[in-house]
């Protein structure tokens, strides 16, 4: 049967241009459909791509890449409303190719790639949703449907890379239910401010960038925060879980308003300008949440399948949307080559997610997301362990120095924290980070 294309790519996110880069490139008839008017015009994250993936794809992409600053500091802070310790760790070894972690700006970032699958030979389609699957009688996925009048598209295999919302996904099966606990809001605003005056703030100079992840400071609703800086604008925001949020009653924007009010942050930002406010849901649940990943001329990738690693001390979803679209690419290359694009003919996808970084950190990583966000994490610790360091460090003459081991079975005390539940909790995260 004669078709439009060897493979339909929905979504021109990190996850959708790798993926028709790879097919593109190995001659195969690719379109890569974008709902927004160019790749990246509808997509927000916080502000850092991790993009060592990107040296099999684009080497030497720190050439070109539209990179705002390279993250040499990364600071892990923990927030109560009057203290913050903060964990600062600087690394000159991460300002130099081959490089760790930029930041850089969706739009810009998400059109380049495109780019790269355009010049490979894909068809990109921009302003065009795609509404549903085609499917054949015997249930294989054949194309899908648009917006566009006559706008169906036929194919032997579809890949889903349209976000943490998947329709097609869902439309298909694969998700058997939806939780709202598996899902996070993430909100940030995006504030203008001199470069100079960035550099000076945040101790860096020239391309040099700051990264800081936050426990705390999301006026009780469960989550964290994060401050990232471009070269002239820092990103501040917050990621809520969605039901505690919605119990909690209080808008996102109001508590990222008393994040940017507490005194570890105000300092950072003051005199900015709001330049744009945004948000986007996560799925934070990672492996405990993810779909069957392939189904009869279908692969889902990215976001789409709840691929983002959201593990406290990580948020990582582009550099795990860029490796699984590839992966996918690749797998589709192979089906398309042995003339079976049935789930079968897919199975090189999953076998490649699994010996790599994307499912091996997701399943060793499976706990995380869920201790990272739970009450005790999120509340009690952080304050004991705020406590536990203002009383080391304040100077209470004449009294003499309290031991450590005293202060810390008091804070354990006074914040209300069972020794059975702090065991437990620290073998489960020596069991995930260790
Ligand atoms: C607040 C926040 C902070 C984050 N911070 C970071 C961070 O700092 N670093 C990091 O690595 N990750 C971060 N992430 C996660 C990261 O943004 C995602 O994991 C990543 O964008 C996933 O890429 P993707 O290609 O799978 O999906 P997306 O980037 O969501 O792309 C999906 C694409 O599909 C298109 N689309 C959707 N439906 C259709 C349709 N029906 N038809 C046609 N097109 C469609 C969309 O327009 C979009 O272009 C953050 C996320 C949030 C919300």
């Amino acid at each position: 049967m004669s078709t439009d294309f060897d493979a339909i790519v929905v979504g021109a996110g990190p996850a959708g241009s790798c993926a028709a880069i790879v097919l593109a490139r190995a001659g195969k008839r690719v379109a890569l459909i974008e709902r927004g008017p160019f790749a990246g015009s509808k997509n927000m994250y916080g502000g850092v791509v991790y993009p060592r993936i990107l040296d099999e794809l684009i080497p030497n992409w720190w050439e070109e890449a539209p990179i705002q600053r390279w993250v040499t500091r990364r600071s892990t802070m923990l927030l109560t409303d009057t203290q913050a310790l903060t964990i600062d760790f600087r690394s000159q070894n991460w300002g130099a190719p081959p490089y760790n972690g930029a930041t850089a700006y969706r739009p810009d970032f998400d059109a380049w790639l495109a780019d790269h699958a355009v010049a490979a030979g894909a068809v990109l389609v921009t302003s065009t949703t795609v509404t549903g699957l085609i499917r054949h009688t015997n249930g294989a996925v054949t194309g899908v449907h648009t917006d566009r009048p006559d706008g169906d598209l036929t194919a032997p295999i579809v890949i889903a890379c349209d976000g943490v919302n998947s329709f097609l996904a869902k439309e298909a099966g694969l998700y058997p239910d939806v939780d709202a606990d598996n899902y996070t809001l993430g909100v940030k605003e995006t504030i203008s401010l001199p470069k100079e005056t960035i550099d000076e703030r945040f101790a860096v100079t020239d391309r040099e960038g700051v990264d800081i992840e936050i426990l705390g400071g999301t006026n009780g609703v469960n989550g964290g925060g994060f401050v990232y800086t471009q070269l002239d604008t820092v990103a501040v925001g917050v990621v809520l879980k969605l039901s505690k949020l919605a119990a909690q009653k209080t808008r996102p924007e109001q508590i990222l308003a008393k994040l940017k009010a507490h005194p570890a942050i105000a300092p950072l930002i003051k005199g900015g300008e709001i330049k744009e406010y945004s948000a986007h849901v996560i799925p934070e649940a990672g492996y405990e949440m993810m779909p069957k990943l392939t189904a009869d001329g279908l692969m889902v990738a990215g976001d789409a399948a709840a691929m983002c690693l959201a593990a406290g001390i990580w948020l990582e979803g582009v550099n795990f949307a860029m490796a699984s679209g590839m992966y996918a690419g690749e797998a589709a290359v192979e089906a398309i080559e042995s003339g079976n694009c049935n789930a079968s003919g897919l199975a090189g996808y999953r076998k490649r997610l699994e010996n790599t970084f994307v499912l091996q950190d997701h399943k060793k990583l499976r706990h995380a997301p869920h201790l990272v966000l739970s009450d005790r994490v999120q509340h009690l610790y952080p304050q004991m362990v705020a406590n536990l360091v203002e009383r080391m460090f304040t100077v209470d003459n004449p009294k003499p120095k309290p031991g450590i081991r005293r202060i810390l079975k008091q804070e354990r005390k006074r914040a209300g924290v069972k020794l059975s539940d702090l065991a437990r909790d620290g073998w489960t995260g020596f069991r995930s980070f260790g």
